[in-house]
Parts: structure tokens; C-alpha cells; sequence
């Protein structure tokens, strides 16, 4: 048995996005062998500066290819704007055959052919007109300079059928798909042939994609056994939809894989969301991509489209980040944030990051509160300081100056001289300690925060008390 393979083929047009990454995700999940095919065709809309981000990307995100661009496994190239001339041969294999043949009808007559169709209530299909031209007709055309389409001849009263990987069974009947064009009139490759043709050369077995690629399939099928190339399985997954309901977009809540990368956003965390988008996992721990992959099952896939929701993202998030190694964290906060860290208080402040942050900016208030001498405090604040008096905080200024490292011993101390207990006792410390009510367990603060600082912020409120 040849090992699963599936592929992820995106058209280089754009940055990707969480919709088309979840699709090379649950084809990295699903495939045992995963390949990158970079469809490049659209020679207006594609750049190469798009293959290097989206490659960066994939890289980020761990989805790496077995088979494809810079894969040490290179068998053939694997950017459609350098294989012309392989499609080229098929495409004259076809005409040969009498499988397909030059349409030289010009876009306004086919786009008049259109409307009438439309407006006498039929589905708007190629007439087959130029398919009946002869040699000689075919021979004047080409004389009088005209460039025509080529297009392929769909077998009559015929269906083709197939069984989605998750949709099930699916029948299209051949007279409702007219004779579809496969080459442009600039000798470029339609998108579904190359796609077709290469899936099959390159031993795709397994192709997951977008619903809105299935009326294509019939067609692909069509080229493939006219050519008497391989079929892969194929399974179209529902679409995404965005919090308003409408399809994922820009608008309602996308955003690139760049941009979720610069928020703080870890790859483990995209995955976990991501596999869980329109795919049903049994377990609701944070997985690895092994993980991710030993528990993806195709019959898993939903038929209806899923929705995302940014708060799942989030709660991803917050377990990668807590979950996250010591090198891994550290590397996640931006330098500035780094730099303001002791290197004695590196370990203690990435745990008071796993439990206290979920994105590196809120990472780098907690180093500059911590860790730096200017600290804001809001009404809040202050109104909490001069509820706990004067007096509170000078005693526990005495207590952080007789026990600097024990907190247990200045708790003590500020307990029996301050007479104050439970909230009038941690929230007044807590709010002079960091200026804010919120934040990381009080024996942690103390034990990072350098005591003359910790002194210094308890004068300051004793005064702002005043
Ligand atoms: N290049 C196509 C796209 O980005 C690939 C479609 C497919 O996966 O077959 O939509």
C-alpha cells in the first residue's frame, strides 16, 4: 500500500489566512506523505515575495511539507508557472484525440449566449458550437490571425460519480456541464486542468479542499480519465463562516497568519483552534501536531460550515501559553520586554507570565511594573490606598524592611502591627506593590520584586494616603 498522500496547493495571490491554512492543516493531519505545490498560473496576481511569506508561514505553524518547494525530496518542480510545457503535451494529447478542440467564439457572443440562456430559464452552458467545426473551417480561422480557447468535449449522456470523503456520494450528470474551456486564448492553463493534471502526476491520493472547489471535481475527473491519469479521493470541506454568519473574511474577523504571528499568537495555539474548526476531536486537551494527527479522522470533517469564534482562539492561547517550555516562552517576549528582566528573576517571572498572560504585550507590562520604577495607578488605586490609610502602609514599610525575603515573616509582622485581615490586608498590598488590583500571587510578587522597590512603592502610597 502506497502511503496517504495529500497536498496543499495555494495560489500565491495573497497572504494566507486562517481559512486556507486550516485547509493545508487538516491535509497535513490526514496525509502521510504532505506535499506543496505552489499555483502559480494567474501570472498577474501571483508573487514570489507571497510563496516565501506563505512558506515562512506553513514553517511557523509546523506544517511542513515532505514533498515540495526546497524539500529535499524534489522530484520534479513544483511551481505551476515551470511546468507549460507538460500541459502543453497533454493538452495536444486531447486534440488528438478529438477530446478537445479551439473555440474561437469571441467573450461578447458567448457573454450574449449567456443572457439568453439565463433569461429563457436555462443553466448558461457552452453551445458546443465551435466543436463542430472542420479541419478546413478550424484551418481558416487560425488563417484570419485569431486566437482561440481550447476546450474539452464533454462525453453525452453520461454522469460522473464519486464518493466525497465528506460529503458522501455525489452525481453530476455530463449535459449540464457544457464544454468547458481548459486553456486560455493566451495559451495559459486553466486552473482546474493544471490542478487535475498535476495532482495525478504527482501522485496525490488524497485531496482536501474548500466546498466552493466542488463543481469543479466532474470537470477534474472528466480531464483525468480522458487521459487515463490516476484519480485521487477527494473530500470537500465546509466552508468558515465569520461571527456575523457571513463566510470568513477580512470583515467579520480573518486575519493572516502574519498578523496573528505579530499579536503574540502561538502556532499550537492556531493548530488546536483550527482542527477544531469543522472537525470533531473526543479529547479537549491542547494537542501537538502528533497528537493533532493521530486523533483526525476524515468522517470527523462537518458537512455544515463551522464558525469561528476568536474567544476559542484565545482559550488555545491561553493554554499554549501556560503549557509553554521556559526557551519557547522566552523567545516569545519581544526583546524590549526581555531586556527589562533580571537574569536571576528570568524563571519566576515566565511562570508569573503562564499564569497571568496570554499575549506578549500584557507580558511586557508585568516586566515593567515588576521590574522598573515608574508605575501608574488609576482612581481605583488610589481610592484603595487612602480607604487602607497612612498608617497601613508605613508598618508594612517596617515589615518589608525587617523581612526583605520572607514574606510569610512580613505578613506576620504587618498582620499583628497593622490590624488589618483578609481583602483590607491584600488588596491595599497588591495595589501599592503593582499599582493594580489584579496580577500574580502575592508570595510570587514579593519574592521578585526588588525589597528596596517594594519599600519605595510602599512610602509612596503612605504618602498618597495622606
Ligand atoms: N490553487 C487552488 C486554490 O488556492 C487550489 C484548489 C485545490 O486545493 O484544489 O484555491
Amino acid at each position: 500500500m502506497h502511503p496517504r498522500k495529500t497536498r496543499f496547493a495555494p495560489s500565491p495571490t495573497g497572504l494566507i489566512h486562517l481559512g486556507n491554512v486550516r485547509t493545508a492543516l487538516f491535509s497535513k493531519l490526514y496525509g502521510q506523505c504532505f506535499l506543496l505545490r505552489i499555483e502559480d498560473t494567474d501570472q498577474a496576481r501571483s508573487r514570489e515575495e507571497f510563496v516565501a511569506a506563505l512558506m515562512d508561514d506553513m514553517r511557523w505553524l509546523g506544517l511542513t511539507w515532505d514533498e515540495g518547494p526546497l524539500s529535499a525530496k524534489a522530484a520534479a518542480d513544483y511551481h505551476q508557472s515551470q511546468r507549460g510545457r507538460l500541459y502543453d503535451d497533454y493538452f495536444l494529447r486531447l486534440v488528438e484525440e478529438g477530446l478537445a478542440y479551439p473555440c474561437f467564439c469571441s467573450p461578447t457572443e458567448l457573454e450574449i449566449a449567456r443572457k439568453v440562456q439565463l433569461s429563457a430559464g436555462q443553466p448558461p452552458r457552452y453551445s458546443g458550437k465551435c466543436g463542430r467545426l472542420n479541419h478546413d473551417d478550424i484551418a481558416a480561422k487560425y488563417a484570419e490571425g485569431l486566437k482561440p480557447t481550447l476546450r474539452f468535449r464533454v462525453p453525452k449522456d453520461a454522469v460522473v460519480e464519486f464518493d466525497d470523503l465528506v460529503r458522501g456520494p455525489q452525481r453530476f450528470t455530463n449535459n449540464d456541464i457544457g464544454d468547458f474551456i481548459i486553456r486560455r486564448a493566451d495559451g495559459s492553463a486553466a486552473f482546474f486542468f493544471c490542478n487535475a493534471i498535476d495532482d495525478a502526476l504527482m501522485g496525490v491520493s488524497h485531496v482536501l479542499r474548500g466546498d466552493d472547489h466542488l463543481s469543479n471535481t466532474p470537470r477534474q475527473i472528466m480531464i483525468l480519465r480522458a487521459l487515463d491519469l490516476p484519480l485521487p479521493s477527494y473530500g470537500h470541506t465546509a466552508l468558515i463562516l465569520g461571527d456575523d454568519g457571513a463566510p470568513l473574511s477580512k470583515r467579520n474577523g480573518s486575519r493572516s497568519i502574519r498578523e496573528l504571528r505579530e499579536e503574540g499568537y502561538m502556532p499550537l495555539a492556531i493548530n488546536n483552534m483550527l482542527a477544531r474548526l469543522g472537525h470533531h476531536y473526543d479529547c479537549e486537551t491542547l494537542l501537538d501536531l502528533d497528537g493533532l494527527s493521530d486523533g483526525f479522522r476524515v468522517e470527523n470533517l462537518g458537512k455544515s460550515p463551522a464558525r469561528f469564534d476568536l474567544t476559542h482562539l484565545n482559550h488555545w492561547q491561553e493554554l499554549a501559553v501556560r503549557t509553554a517550555d521556559d526557551v519557547t516562552l522566552w523567545h516569545w517576549l519581544p526583546q524590549d520586554t526581555r531586556i527589562l528582566v533580571p537574569e536571576p528573576q528570568e524563571s519566576a517571572f515566565l511562570d508569573i507570565v503562564r499564569s497571568n498572560c496570554r499575549f506578549p504585550h500584557e507580558a511586557h507590562q508585568w516586566a515593567a511594573i515588576l521590574f522598573s520604577d515608574a508605575l501608574e495607578r488609576n482612581a481605583e488605586v488610589l481610592d484603595i490606598a487612602v480607604q487602607a490609610g497612612e498608617s497601613f502602609f508605613r508598618v508594612a514599610y517596617d515589615a518589608a524592611a525587617q523581612h526583605p525575603d520572607d514574606y510569610p515573616a512580613f505578613l506576620e509582622y504587618l498582620k499583628r502591627h497593622a490590624g488589618a485581615k483578609g481583602k483590607g490586608l491584600f488588596q491595599p498590598l497588591r495595589a501599592a506593590f503593582t499599582g493594580r488590583l489584579d496580577g500574580p500571587e502575592l508570595p510570587k510578587l514579593y519574592a521578585i520584586m526588588e525589597p528596596h522597590r517594594l519599600r519605595m512603592r510602599l512610602a509612596e502610597f503612605a504618602q498618597s494616603a495622606q
